[in-house]
């Protein structure tokens, strides 16, 4: 992957990441990666290790996933996202992944923050649950002053009052970034509101709010997931979805990258 040319296309492209939230067993990877790469997609997503903010909910396969991603990936031809939640987890999943993410509550994790500075794979930095726009871009110059310039801010909702929705999609900072930094912007419209319904209108928000991707969970039956089920699009969700967001990107002359 030529990730330079693909951060110098920023304004050009649209880049769609999608998968399911937790990796599960190969069948549904593979169920999963077949149905995205047909439907049109950038990057494969995966959570191996997952933070959960219940210690008896399901922790990720954890090794037990490596393999199967790598037979996924020769089998699609797709490349990988994957949430690093610890440094000691670096050489690992270094063989597979493509693009690192940084999840919402290790955005202020620091050391790990100067890790990934020495790492040349992009990163793909959550927001903090509460942080400000300063401290996420503070967060993301950690990344860079440690020679990565590869960094991609991704916002996935904010706390508020309301319990409608899981977060607050706060797309006015989407478009605030888009004008006043020269970071790549993605939203995660599936931990923003936490409701599969509401997964399609705000992603199409995305697009129009100036957001160079997004990145939304889809399972083969979400009912079943073992994390993040109610926000996670069927393969329907899926088709719709990829089809509305090709719609709105020819309007600006943007292209979907498809299959990275
Ligand atoms: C995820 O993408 O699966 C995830 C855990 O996201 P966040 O860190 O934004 O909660
Ligand atoms: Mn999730």
């Amino acid at each position: 992957m030529e990730w330079k040319n693909f951060f110098s296309q920023q304004n050009k492209t649209f880049s769609l990441i999608a998968g399911p939230c937790s990796i599960e067993s190969e069948e549904q990877l593979d169920k999963v990666a077949s149905h995205i790469k047909q439907e049109g997609v950038t990057f494969l997503r995966g959570g191996v290790y997952k933070l959960r903010t219940n210690p008896s909910a399901f922790q990720g396969l954890g090794a037990d996933a490596y393999e199967l991603v790598k037979k996924i990936k020769a089998k699609t031809g797709l490349s990988f996202v994957a949430e690093v939640t610890d440094p000691r987890q670096m050489e690992d999943l270094d063989s597979f992944v493509d693009m690192i993410q940084v999840g919402s509550r290790n955005m202020y994790n620091y050391s790990l923050l100067k890790d990934l500075g020495k790492v040349a794979k992009p990163v793909l930095l959550k927001r903090g649950f509460s942080a400000t726009i300063d401290e996420w871009v503070n967060a993301a110059e950690y990344i860079r002053a440690g020679g990565n310039p590869y960094v991609i801010l991704c916002e996935r909702g904010i706390r508020s009052f309301d319990n409608k929705t899981r977060n607050v999609l706060d797309l006015a900072a989407v478009s605030y970034l888009k004008q006043n930094t020269d970071f790549m912007v993605f939203v995660d419209p599936s931990h923003a509101t936490g409701r599969r319904d509401l997964v399609i209108p705000m992603a199409k928000a995305a697009v129009v709010s100036g957001a160079d991707g997004i990145m939304v969970e889809v399972h083969p039956e979400p009912a079943k997931a073992l994390s993040d089920g109610p926000q996670a699009l069927t393969f329907d969700d899926y088709t719709l979805l990829v089809s509305e967001i090709k719609s709105l990107l020819k309007l600006s002359q943007r292209e979907l990258i498809q299959c990275l």
